[in-house]
């Protein structure tokens, strides 16, 4: 039995130094604005993992005016998802997900952001993809005013004899 899911998230950028990706801390010439720590792929993610179960989005289980969620780390988010998506009697099948940014780079981070996946969804990093691409100085993206990350998710259940 298999179950998928999709989203994306767009933040916009404010003054700053950093912004938070796949949990990867990133020097920026600008940081997002956001309640929590603002981290698209990771919100992106988590929704398409709530999409694939049929419970709704991320803003319905995570208010972003509650004060638990202020400057929250997004990857605990995630994991509340993933205890969710497990009591549920799922994992993670694989994921494909895409960051549209403009600068900077992201092909330095991939590796990491990987890792912290995998790690939190509880599976192995080759079944996490993380692609990035540029907006070609046309769009929001283009003209460096956010970023924006797209995700795809296959649940599968936990027990197939289930
Ligand atoms: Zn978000």
């Amino acid at each position: 039995m298999y179950r998928i899911g999709q989203s994306s998230d767009v933040h916009r950028f404010i003054e700053g130094e950093y912004l938070t990706l796949g949990g990867v801390k990133i020097d920026a010439p600008f940081a997002v604005d956001a309640h929590s720590d603002g981290d698209a792929l990771v919100h992106a993610i988590a929704e398409a993992i709530l999409g694939a179960l049929a419970k709704r989005d991320l803003g319905t289980h995570f208010s972003d005016t509650a004060q638990e969620n202020e400057n929250r780390n997004s990857l605990e988010i995630l994991a509340e998802v993933v205890q969710i998506m497990e009591r549920e009697g799922y994992k993670i099948g694989n994921v494909d997900s895409l960051i549209m940014i403009e600068t900077p780079k992201m092909a330095p981070y991939n590796a990491q952001m990987k890792e912290n996946l995998a790690r939190v969804l509880h599976c192995d990093t080759n079944q996490v993809n993380v692609k990035a691409t540029r907006g070609e100085k046309v769009g929001f993206v283009g003209r460096q005013e956010g970023v924006l990350a797209q995700a795809v998710v296959l649940l599968q259940r936990r027990n197939e004899n289930e």
